[in-house]
């Protein structure tokens, strides 16, 4: 990792972006610039996960709130798509290859995990390109991949159909759920109950796309929009443009992500994207269908299709009832203000995917607070918190629970 500027501190090394001493630094910036309340939703889960491990909604400002958006990939796949999976996946004639998160990620009463106990062909995969060459191995079969996520997973899996098809490998097809940010920020912006006034959005995935999609948005909802890395200074820093802005009556878009996010982005990773995907209408688990927020295979690569390949119908969806990851997805509530947080969910026993990913805002309280459900439940706490660090405390040093299954991003 190169060099980075993170409010005019040099950084150059990794555990620098998680320097104690930095952060406060930051945080006075921070303090000396807020006059009232304002409401910031950081986009993406991994971002949420910092800001909880690390306790850094905690240390802000009072009003300063960080509102966790939508942007877990695992989370917003909608369960008609993992019932597919799950159909697909329990044929006779097929190896399904997923990411490991996916595997827990509840469907309509079961999930990929008990699809592989009960004897289908479930393999938990690192690359799309391990599916592939899969395929190749295993001519007599059919070889479909998982391909959910966000603008950041979507190239390697359009790579992947692009040599699948430059290899003739006619066995190897693609169960596609990828979503956009763009839109989603449009949907939210345009929802009624909305509260946010800036946006802190997702690094990687303007690493991939730039941030030329992001003016509009900020003009037309006079919102700045930052764009923000995942380290904790990151974090703050992307907090300190964004309050700077609302301070100052401004809405721009600001990338404070520039050791990692050229302004046009990866250009040959978005020709790939425009060659292999169209941008269609995407339904997120528990928020909706949102016009233009997601990629199905263009026409030309359509044989690669596991929803035409397996034309899979029929499909009755069922979300649990007492599950309010949708509100949580949207920012409407905080995950420990659902009944079930920390007693009938869990990670072990997810309700919602929001409580199983790895990119989760349910995982992420689970594993790293100790808060009082609403039932009166305490959950356990999770790892040493930069708010411990900051303010002398010990804070816990004790280990998360893991969660089972590789990282999605
Ligand atoms: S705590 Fe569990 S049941 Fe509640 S919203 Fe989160 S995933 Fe759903």
């Amino acid at each position: 990792m190169g060099a980075g500027c993170t409010g005019g501190y040099e950084v150059k090394y990794i555990d620098e972006f998680q320097d104690p001493e930095l952060a406060r630094r930051l945080l006075d910036d921070i303090h000396a610039i807020v006059t009232r309340p304002w409401a910031l939703m950081e986009v993406c889960g991994g971002q949420t996960h910092s800001i909880i491990r690390h306790g850094i909604d905690q240390l802000l400002p009072d009003g300063i709130e960080l509102i966790h958006g939508p942007g877990c990939p695992v989370c917003v796949t909608p369960l008609e798509v993992i019932d597919k999976a799950l159909e697909i996946a329990s044929r006779k004639d097929v190896i399904f290859c997923s990411y490991g998160d996916m595997l827990r990620v509840p469907g309509t009463g079961r999930d990929l995990f008990q699809v592989r106990s009960e004897g289908g062909d479930v393999r938990v995969v690192y690359s799309p390109l391990d599916a592939l060459r899969i395929a190749q191995q295993h001519p007599e079969r059919q070889v479909v991949f998982f391909g959910i996520g966000f603008e950041t997973t979507a190239p390697p899996n359009a790579m992947t159909v692009h040599q699948a098809k430059k290899l003739g490998i006619g066995n190897f097809s693609l169960l596609v759920s990828h979503v956009r940010v763009p839109p989603a920020i449009e949907a939210i912006m345009q929802s009624e109950s909305c509260r946010v006034q800036g946006f802190l959005a997702a690094g990687h995935v303007c690493s991939v796309m730039g941030t030329g999609e992001y003016p509009p948005l900020a003009e037309r909802f006079r919102v700045p929009i930052v764009v923000t890395g995942f380290e904790p200074l990151d974090v703050l820093e992307g907090v300190r443009r964004a309050v700077r802005q609302l301070e100052r009556g401004e809405h721009t878009v600001d990338n404070a992500y520039a050791r990692v996010v050229p302004p046009e982005g990866n250009p040959a990773a978005k020709a790939m994207l425009a060659d292999i995907f169209e941008v269609t209408d995407r339904a997120w688990r528990g928020i909706g269908v949102i016009p233009g927020s997601g990629w199905r295979l263009a026409e030309r690569y359509r044989e690669f299709d596991a929803e035409h390949r397996f034309s899979v119908t029929g499909i009755d969806t069922r979300e649990p009832v007492e599950c309010r990851s949708g509100e949580v997805l949207q920012g409407l509530i905080k995950p420990h203000e659902c009944e079930a947080f920390g007693t009938t969910c869990t990670p072990r026993t997810p309700l919602g995917a929001t409580m199983v990913s790895s990119e989760g805002a349910c995982a992420a309280y689970y594993l790293y607070r100790r808060l009082g459900t609403t039932s009166g439940a305490v959950i356990p706490s999770g790892t040493a918190t930069m708010a411990a660090r900051t303010s002398g405390s010990a804070g816990s040093t004790s280990e998360p629970a893991p969660l089972e299954g590789s990282p999605v991003v």
